[in-house]
């Protein structure tokens, strides 16, 4: 028996990628692309969380994402470091073939960071496993070989952060 485990980041959000708003530079409401790439502020006794957004003429607007509070002595404080080291999908493929083929019996995913609340299981495990279609995926899901917490789940089921999905591999 051996098993694989995977963390993954879940930056990307369809919905939440693009938005309409008015740029100052520009003048004019226009559409504003998310960078995916994330950065961290301090400010005394916060971190902000920022999502960068681009429009078209590359004048960047800043989304607050999330804020956490810092303890003086044991938490990281990041200072407007650029959060290019979050792998991308494509980096994070599970190429399904090839465990089968090392012998792998159950692959663990955890989800470390998701950003929206719309990850339904199904199309995420879809866009990361190139090897599998959604039906499989789905059929898998129905089969109850592929857990969410220990726990059957349904295709729709939106992930969570520190959700740690469970996939046996037949
Ligand atoms: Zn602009």
């Amino acid at each position: 028996m051996q098993d694989f485990q995977l963390y993954w980041n879940i930056v990307r959000d369809e919905a939440e990628e693009i938005l309409y708003k008015h740029c100052k530079n520009c003048g004019k409401t226009v559409v504003f692309k998310d960078t995916l790439i994330r950065r961290h502020n301090a400010n005394g006794k916060n971190i902000y969380r920022y999502a960068i957004y681009k429009c078209e003429k590359d004048h960047t607007w800043n989304q607050k994402l999330s804020v956490y509070k810092t303890y003086t002595d044991h938490v990281k404080v990041y200072d407007t470091k650029e959060e290019k080291d979050l792998p991308k999908i494509e980096e994070m493929n599970l190429e399904w073939n090839k465990l089968m083929d090392k012998g792998i019996c159950t692959i663990s995913i955890t989800i470390q960071n998701i950003i929206g609340n719309k990850h339904r299981i199904d199309k995420t495990l879809a866009e990361r496993i190139p090897d599998l279609s959604r039906s499989q995926i789905v059929q898998r899901i129905r089969d109850h070989s592929i857990l969410v917490n220990r726990e059957t789940c349904k295709p729709s089921q939106t992930l969570m952060k520190d959700d740690i999905i469970t996939i046996k591999l037949k």
